[in-house]
This record gives C-alpha cells, sequence and structure tokens, in this order.
C-alpha cells in the first residue's frame, strides 16, 4: 500500500461517534432491591451487600431495566435479537467494589437503528451500533487536603444504578451534527419516559470518539477519546476543541496518539488522561450468576405497542391537523407536555365553534400563547424550565384566555395582564376579570372622556400632531391606554383623539 502522506493541503473529513450513557428511571437499582433515587440522598444510604460487591451476593437482573432499554431500542428503530446476555467486564479502577463491572460485550439487548438528524450538513441518518445494559459505578470524590495531601471519598449510592448506553456508528460529521443528534436522543429518551436524561444531573452522559482521515479516505484514522462534558454545548466545544488539536498535529506531519483525553470546562481544551484501552484489556467473559436473556417475540411487540407517538410524528401531524407553521409545531412537540397540552387547549378552546377559519384562528392562538408568553415564564421562575406538571397554569386556563380574548371581553394588553395573575395565583382567567374588573371598556363616552383628559393634559404632543406631525398620536394613544389600563381597544382610543384634535 502506499504510504499516505499529508501536507497542510490535504483536506480532512471529521469522524465522530458518540457514546452516550443513560440512567434508566427504575424504582430499585440493575441488579438489587436499593432505590436508585440517590441523587441527593446521605453518601452511602441507598446499599447493600449486592452493590456493595461483597463475595457471594447473587444478582437478580431488574426486568423494568431490561424492558426499557428494549423500548429505547425500538422508539430508535434498533432490532431486538431473541437472546441476549450479560458480561463481567474487567478493570481496577476503585469505582467499582467487585473489580469488574456487569455489562454486556458480545450480545446487546439492540443492534442497529439511527436517529434523522438534521444540522450544518443537511439532513443526515446517524446509524445506531447497538444499546447494551450494564450497572452505574460508585463516585469517587477526590479531595485535597490544606497541606496538600489528597484522597478520596466514595459514595456507593450510584453503584448499581441502572444504565443503559447507546452507542453510534462513527456517522457524526460536524460538532454541530453531534449536538443535534445529542438533543434528539434525549428528546426520545424523554417522550417515552425511560430516563430524566439530565446532564447536570449525570444521568446523561456522553462521551465522543473523535477521529479525522483525509477526505475519500475510506479506512478511519486513529480515534481520540474525549470525556468529562457536562453540557450540550461543552460536547460541541469539546469536539471542535479536538478536531482543531488533530489537524494541527496532521497538517504539521505529525501523527494522533489513542488515547482517552479529558475536557477541562473553564478553558475548552483537553488534557490526555490516559491511552486508550483495547476492548481486549477487560478480558470480558460471560456472567456466571445470571441467565442469558430470552426475549419472546410477543413481548417486543407488546412493548412497542406502549411506545407513545414519537417527537417527529407529532410533529408532522400537529402540522398537518392544525395548519401550523414548521417552526411553531417544532416548538410545541420539544417535550411531551408541552404538546400535550397545546392539544388540550387546542381541543377546549373549539368547543362548539363550528366555522372553520374560527378554529383555525382560535388553534393558532392557543400555540402562540404556549410557546410564546407562557414558555417564557416557565423559563423565568428559577433559570431552568418548569414542567407543565410543575405550574399553576392549566391547558383550559389558555383556552378561556383565548375565548376572553376573541370575544373581545378583554384586549391583548389586558390578557398579557391576566396570565401573569393566572400563573402566579391558578386563579380562573374569567374569574380574575370579572374580580378585578378587566373587562375590556366598549363605552365610547367614556373613551371619549378619557380622551379629552389627556389632550388638556399633554398640549406639546398636541401642539406636534397639529404642527404636522401625524406620528405623535402615538403618544397621546398610549396615555389614553394607561388611564384606561390597557383595558380599551386602541384604534377606538386613537379615533376618539382624532374626533377631537381634526375636528
Ligand atoms: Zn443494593
Amino acid at each position: 500500500m502506499e504510504r499516505m502522506t499529508t501536507t497542510a493541503t490535504t483536506k480532512y473529513e471529521v469522524v465522530v461517534g458518540l457514546e452516550v450513557h443513560v440512567q434508566i428511571k427504575t424504582q430499585s437499582k440493575m441488579f438489587c432491591g436499593c432505590s436508585s433515587a440517590y441523587f441527593d440522598a446521605e453518601p452511602n444510604s441507598h446499599v447493600c451487600p449486592v452493590c456493595m460487591g461483597m463475595p457471594g451476593m447473587l444478582p437478580v437482573i431488574n426486568r423494568r431495566a431490561v424492558e426499557a432499554t428494549v423500548l429505547t431500542g425500538l422508539a430508535l428503530g434498533c432490532t431486538i435479537p431473541p437472546r441476549s446476555k450479560f458480561d463481567r467486564k474487567n478493570y481496577p479502577y476503585p469505582d467499582l467494589m467487585k473489580g469488574y463491572q456487569i455489562s454486556q460485550y458480545d450480545q446487546p439487548l439492540c443492534l442497529g437503528g439511527g436517529l434523522q438528524v438534521e444540522a450544518d450538513l443537511g439532513a443526515r441518518f446517524i446509524r445506531l451500533e447497538r444499546i447494551h445494559l450494564e450497572e452505574d459505578t460508585a463516585r469517587l470524590l477526590h479531595r485535597e487536603e490544606a497541606h496538600g495531601e489528597g484522597y478520596s471519598l466514595l459514595d456507593v449510592n450510584r453503584s448499581g444504578v441502572p444504565l443503559m448506553e447507546i452507542v453510534s456508528q462513527p456517522d457524526i460529521r460536524s460538532a454541530a451534527e453531534a449536538g443535534v443528534y445529542l438533543r434528539m436522543l434525549r428528546q426520545t429518551l424523554r417522550y417515552i419516559e425511560v430516563s430524566d436524561a439530565d446532564m447536570e444531573k449525570g444521568s446523561f452522559r456522553c462521551d465522543a470518539n473523535v477521529s479525522l482521515r483525509p477526505v475519500g479516505q475510506e479506512e478511519y484514522g486513529t480515534k481520540v477519546e474525549v470525556k468529562n462534558m457536562n453540557s450540550f454545548r461543552a460536547v460541541q466545544r469539546a469536539i471542535e476543541t479536538e478536531i482543531d488539536r488533530q489537524t494541527a498535529i496532521l497538517h504539521a506531519g505529525g501523527r494522533i496518539e489513542q488515547e482517552t483525553r479529558g475536557y477541562i470546562d473553564a478553558t475548552g481544551e483537553t488534557a490526555s488522561q490516559r491511552s486508550k484501552e483495547q476492548a481486549h484489556d477487560y478480558r470480558y467473559f460471560p456472567e456466571p450468576d445470571l441467565p442469558p436473556i430470552a426475549i419472546a417475540a410477543e413481548h417486543v411487540e407488546a412493548l412497542r405497542a406502549t411506545l407513545p407517538e414519537l417527537p417527529d410524528a407529532r410533529r408532522a401531524r400537529l402540522e398537518a391537523q392544525y395548519s401550523l407553521a414548521f417552526a411553531d409545531a417544532h416548538l410545541l412537540t420539544e417535550t411531551r407536555t408541552e404538546a400535550e397540552a397545546f392539544e388540550e387547549a387546542a381541543v377546549l378552546v373549539n368547543v362548539g365553534i363550528t366555522d372553520a377559519a374560527a378554529q383555525q384562528a382560535r388553534t393558532r392562538a392557543v400555540a402562540h400563547w404556549v410557546i410564546g408568553d407562557v414558555a417564557r415564564l416557565r423559563r423565568a421562575e428559577g433559570g431552568g424550565e418548569r414542567d407543565w406538571s410543575e405550574i399553576a397554569l392549566t391547558p383550559s386556563h389558555i383556552a378561556e384566555l383565548v375565548t376572553l380574548t376573541e370575544s373581545g371581553t378583554i384586549t391583548g394588553t389586558t390578557a398579557k395582564e391576566v396570565l401573569d395573575i393566572v400563573f402566579a395565583t391558578g386563579q380562573s382567567p374569567v374569574a380574575i376579570v370579572a374580580e378585578r374588573g378587566l373587562g375590556q371598556v366598549r363605552d365610547d363616552a367614556e373613551i371619549d372622556r378619557v380622551a379629552s383628559e389627556v389632550i388638556a393634559a399633554n398640549p406639546k404632543a398636541v401642539s406636534d400632531y397639529q404642527g404636522g406631525k401625524p406620528s405623535a398620536i402615538q403618544f397621546l394613544v398610549g396615555q389614553v391606554m394607561r388611564q384606561l389600563r390597557g383595558r380599551a381597544d386602541a384604534n377606538t382610543a386613537a379615533e376618539a383623539l382624532r374626533r377631537h384634535l381634526d375636528g
């Protein structure tokens, strides 16, 4: 074979594969009865001889964890082989007390599948290699004394929490594509409710294998595994940094070392941690304490029947069924609860409405509340985004709000004010409007009276208007609206002002 020579003019193709570890939402751990809700728990309070790795303890497979993994596989288009088994992955790091991790080697629960993504390189299909099930490890907390001596603390609570590893093929071609793939993966996992998939809490963790190869070459280059990213932004940045680092080495005529590098959030750089293990370093062998898993085709089909409508399908249906713009439908289906809240409100708001155009207008109004002001309110409080289950506002409140606005009972300005109150109190919009007298002022005499007051109080704006600056009327309209606390129609207010000023 001819030696490949690289120079500064050689163009490289980015090759990225992602390994995502996802904690499965189960009551108990993977192989024992301890609670897997360890987050925020007192260290070493969720432990037993099994998950502490005492000799002679026998693991028992958590059926729910197996089903959640299969369900994930079905959502991602994987095939589910009829037989699967657990293996021991041996390694000496102290985060596993047994000296090995129960994982899956050559017969994982799910094979193939993939995700259709759309990023900077257009629409592309990222294939999955496999999804396997394993146990999470204990947490090591590294500490240092004031005089400089270091030590480690061990919290075994996380050890044995069910963990699935979703391994992509090296099909990703840019950092942006990796970001979109991860977001879609998280969205799917949340839709099917198998995991919180929360990167900050460690229930969704990603390692990236990054390599470069000259454009046109089929053979993969030497890959570097990048770890320690704790946000989507960090993953993208780590991949970009690694691409730049490898490109510089290759352009300088150097060669890439196969290694594991840690991402440092503060600097955005990666640093070498260790040379990467090969699979044979782990001396995998079948787990002798667990029987193989046989999954009947009927069982797989029964699980498939429980799959909810997935994000892409739901987005497409919402677009068609409610005549929504792609971007709106996309936002409305970001989470399952968001989509459900929208659809519930869209049904309620159209009860008794027969005219198709009126129905569409009302549905669109619901959509705009949900992705506009409501989304803003859900975000504003406490940094993170609160789910619909955590707020006082309900879909029926939104339907009421739209009905009040569409019927002219309240103005758009008042509706926003009412929404804030509903959000804070959980009171219904109808009750708020009645109690606080927020109904639209339709009494022309009252609007007329306020208009003349405003004219009397603002001689400067009046002379500007009459001196040939028609835009000065906007200021006066604003004053009328302020006096009426937004409860009048702005056009009616403008007409009343003109009657006085022009007449
Ligand atoms: Zn346990």
